[in-house]
């Protein structure tokens, strides 16, 4: 048992993970005792690990790949917006010591496509967990939605969960053209990852590129945003949007809304380059 409420960020791998930083940051800044660390848990473990939360006296933890799914499963109660997405990337215990599962990505998608025009077309590549809590946000709009993934099965198994009408491709290059908003959600561009950098020059001069990758933060999309001319936002928008409501949730203070902690998030990704 702990003295002090803690929290910790769960995946496999997860010593990239800035949740740490951040969280460690807003906690100082709002004067809260607790802390926050990192747990690498395997896949076989993770369900285990989940419901002993309440018995380790921990206040819950924040949810990475490839775990997102199994807290879903683990947990008691399940908010409307997890459920909608099918996958959690939080963990609250709750006061009885049962376990809440709820997702934020869709509020860090949304504060991160912020200037997001929504009734252009919507070019989402990708497929996984990342890309469904994506296809929540795209759902509620009136707006073509074309679907990008390597594996197609993938990206039909998905378009099937959703109630929009989805259009489904393989062929990135034709998907872009004409696009207003462009979403990487797979891993592609991330470091030691294959890159992924096509040509937007066809996509709407007014389109926002997000990727939601965010090590490095200009990836190779981005760049070829920036060189197209258009605007461009990086993961650590999405990262900062869904640990606020996440800090709220773990530690029952919301997070100082004047700490720079975009300015401290860079600070951390240049100690780790
Ligand atoms: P995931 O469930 O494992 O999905 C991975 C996706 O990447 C799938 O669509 C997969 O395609 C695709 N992919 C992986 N390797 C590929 C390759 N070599 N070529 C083509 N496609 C490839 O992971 P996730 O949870 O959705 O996360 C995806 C990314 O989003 C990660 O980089 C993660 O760090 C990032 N993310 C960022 C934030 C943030 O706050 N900024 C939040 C959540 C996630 P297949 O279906 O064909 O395998």
């Amino acid at each position: 048992m702990r003295d002090v409420p803690f929290a910790a960020v769960a995946g496999f791998p997860v010593n990239h993970s800035l949740s740490p930083v951040m969280m460690r940051r807003w906690l100082a800044d709002v004067g809260c005792p607790g802390d926050y660390g990192r747990v690498e848990i395997a896949p076989s473990h993770a369900e285990r690990f989940f419901k002993a939360l309440p018995e380790l006296g921990w206040t819950g933890v924040n949810v990475t790949v490839p775990h997102k799914e199994i807290a879903l499963q683990s947990a008691d109660h399940v908010t409307d917006a997890a459920k909608a997405i099918g996958a959690a990337n939080l963990l609250t215990v709750m006061s009885a010591g049962a376990l809440k599962a709820d997702n934020t990505d869709i509020i860090g998608i949304k504060a991160a496509l912020a200037e997001d025009k929504t009734d252009t077309p919507a070019v989402l590549i990708g497929a996984g967990g990342a890309a469904r809590a994506a296809l929540s946000y795209l759902a509620r709009q009136d707006r073509q939605i074309t679907l990008v993934n390597r594996t197609r099965d993938r990206a039909e198994a998905l378009a099937a969960t959703c109630p929009a009408s989805i259009r489904i491709s393989t062929d990135l290059d034709e998907a872009l053209m004409g696009a207003g908003l462009v979403i990487n959600a797979t891993s592609l561009g991330m470091t030691g990852q294959p890159s992924l950098a096509p040509d937007l020059s066809k996509t709407q001069d007014e389109a926002l590129i997000f990727d939601m990758v965010y090590a490095p933060l200009e990836t190779g999309l981005l760049k070829q945003g920036a060189q197209a001319g258009r605007r461009c936002v990086d993961g650590l928008e999405m990262l900062i949007g869904q640990a606020r409501p996440s800090f709220e949730a773990l530690f029952g203070a919301a997070p100082p809304a004047d700490t720079p902690i975009k300015t401290t998030l860079l600070e951390a990704l240049g100690q780790q380059a």
